[in-house]
């Protein structure tokens, strides 16, 4: 017998859920589903992502609903739009068979007319994020006197992100005698506290231990000098060729430096940070997750709520001020049963961190070797020797062609042939490789650090200091509107701007040092599109965000980037002219690379 319909599962969800490809539930389910099944209890179940939450909670939602009842019965309260969407499209497919279930994703950033008219039309499950549920119960728009059931998915992520009131508001609109299911990957005393105040002596089920990552997920540390942080990063990757990872950075403008800078040397690279329009962030996320992209480059609060399977390895490029946010970045990978690897690279006085970090999630971390240049070339030579094994081929197509290809070849043998076909990608990476040094910490020191100084980076002119921000080409600025513009609000003259380096969604400029304060004053609560502009001395993290008393300024600190360029110490340049078609991924070469 299916093992879901043992739990109690009817069959209609059971053939839905079988064509999902569920078996057998996994263990959160195994042991919530039964409880929940019940109807009596409240819950508490302390689970990480990729679990399998979902199905463990809204399976007994579909089961329990009286669905020929056109009255929301059930709130499911997330944190993000990203996992209201899918909360709401897995439970469609697991009532696929069913009649009459109506589901609706409530979340901010989309059109609020198309929610009310789904919400009229008559739902039995609302999926929302707390600030547009908020702001549809303040519009009298919904009824939530039938609420039996109200779930809180990712309670520490909502409460991380603010939404404590919000919740308690929401809460206060529901029946007295609805159950509360609480889902949480980690048990701060503020989600304890949600638990104490709303719920009446909860049933609770830990899946792994507290507080712990799933034990799916390696974690590694690479020990390396901070100014090497970027080629020792690109290093790893390289070492990984089949890698579809999440990047993690500290701040949105080191996001978009990283994603930059990795564009530029040829790789399917993007990022996703606050400061992007909820249009921009789909975009992102659509090509991540169609696998468009092989490394998506996040800030903690951008990346939350990011539910894609099989993301093979989480980066920490910088380390997360707050641990919690380790477990978070780190629960990106090893979903739905798979494994993964978290990386994080440290230099020697981040060390404390990782111990720190290793107490609290109650794992060890194993230090690993930044690999050496001839080991990353032997793993890529071998990524491309399988992919010639299992590429389609194109039959038809190509046999039109075989008899001209065969004849041009028919002076080499079979071994001639594959050498050749093999040095085309491996040339490239030899010749990038070529002389790479070592990059862990203990070679650099024997080496000293002669070399720091001569770190390509970029550093504003003398008596300039170089500012960020959030605005850029794709707002419809050229140079002249935005020397205008900042001119305009800091009330300076244009005298005082140096080099403006207008980007994308983000520009550089200079300003000089004596001007620099009028420009963080004109830009406090400055809007543009509905958008807060944001300023902040490049490379520091000191923000008009926060008022003018930041940290010191005037110097441009991205030394740590110094190799970003290619290695250019080495005299080795921009590699995605010599790496063609190695970094795009699942066979995708873009046309403007490839020379073949
Ligand atoms: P969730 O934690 O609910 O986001 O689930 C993570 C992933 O695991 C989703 O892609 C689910 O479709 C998948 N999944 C959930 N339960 C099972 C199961 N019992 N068997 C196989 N896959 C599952």
């Amino acid at each position: 017998m299916n093992p879901f319909l043992e739990l109690g599962i009817r069959h209609d969800i059971v053939n839905a859920i079988t064509e999902l490809g569920f078996e057998k539930p996994s263990p959160i389910q195994e042991k919530a589903i039964p409880v929940l099944l019940t109807g009596n209890d409240d819950f508490v179940g302390l689970a990480q992502t990729g679990t399998g939450k979902t199905a463990a909670f809204g399976l007994p939602l579909l089961e329990q609903l009286d669905f020929s009842f056109n009255q929301p019965q059930a709130l499911v309260l997330c944190p993000t739009r990203e996992l209201c969407l899918q909360i709401a499209k897995d439970l469609e497919k697991f009532a696929k068979f069913m009649d009459n279930v109506h589901v609706v994703a409530v979340y901010g950033g989309a059109n609020i007319g198309d929610q009310l008219r789904q919400i009229r039309r008559g739902v039995q499950i609302v999926v929302a994020t707390p600030g547009r549920m908020l702001d549809i119960i303040g519009r009298n728009a919904i009824d939530f006197s039938n609420v039996k059931y109200v779930v809180l998915d990712e309670a520490d992520e909502m409460l991380n992100m603010g939404f404590q009131e919000d919740i308690n508001n929401i809460l206060s609109e529901t029946p007295e005698d609805k159950k509360t299911w609480l889902f949480s990957a980690t048990m701060p005393k503020e989600v304890r506290r949600i638990a104490q105040n709303y719920m009446t002596d909860p049933f609770e089920l830990t899946v792994g231990t507290k507080n712990t990552g799933n034990a799916n997920i390696e974690h590694n540390y690479y020990l390396i000098k901070a100014k090497d942080k970027y080629a020792a990063f690109k290093r790893i990757v390289d070492f990984y060729p089949e890698i579809f990872g999440i990047v993690f950075c500290r701040t949105k403008i080191e996001t978009q430096e990283i994603a930059e800078a990795l564009i530029k040397d040829g790789y399917n690279a993007d990022s996703l940070h606050g400061d992007l329009s909820q249009q921009q962030r789909d975009k992102v996320m659509k090509r991540y997750r169609e696998r468009n992209l092989q490394l998506l480059i996040a800030t903690d609060v951008a990346a939350r709520g990011i539910d894609v399977n099989d993301v093979t390895h989480v980066i920490n490029y910088s380390l997360p001020d707050e641990v919690e946010n380790y477990t978070h970045r780190s629960g990106r990978t090893a979903r739905a049963g798979k494994t993964g690897i978290s990386i994080s690279l440290v230099n020697v006085k981040e060390m404390s961190k990782i111990r720190h970090i290793e107490k609290i999630i109650g794992k060890s971390f194993e230090r690993k070797q930044v690999p050496q240049g001839t080991e990353v070339c032997e793993k890529q030579l071998f990524a491309m020797v399988d992919k010639v094994h299992n590429v389609e081929v194109q039959e038809e197509q190509i046999n039109a062609f075989l008899p001209q290809i065969l004849e041009s070849l028919q002076d080499l043998t079979k071994e001639e042939v594959v050498k050749r076909f093999a040095s085309l990608e491996f040339n490239r990476f030899l010749d990038y490789y070529k002389e790479a040094p070592d990059l862990n910490i203990e070679a650099r020191d024997a080496r000293g650090d002669r070399d720091r100084d001569r770190e390509p980076g970029r550093r504003s002119s003398k008596g300039f200091t170089r500012l960020f921000i959030n605005l850029g080409s794709v707002d419809e600025f050229n140079r002249g509107d935005m020397l205008g513009f900042i001119c305009n609000k800091s009330k300076i003259s244009g005298k005082s701007i140096g080099k403006i380096d207008l980007k994308g969604v983000f520009t550089f400029f200079e300003v000089e040092d004596a001007e620099v304060e009028k420009v963080f004053q004109g830009f406090k609560s400055v809007e543009f599109n509905g958008r807060a502009v944001r300023i902040e001395v490049s490379g520091d993290g000191r923000s008009s965000d926060r008022g003018s008393n930041g940290r010191g300024r005037g110097r441009s600190s991205d030394r740590e980037r110094g190799d970003r360029n290619g290695s250019s110490r080495n005299g080795r340049r921009d590699r995605d002219r010599s790496n063609g078609g190695f970094r795009d991924f699942s066979g995708k070469r873009k046309e403007s690379r490839s020379r073949y």
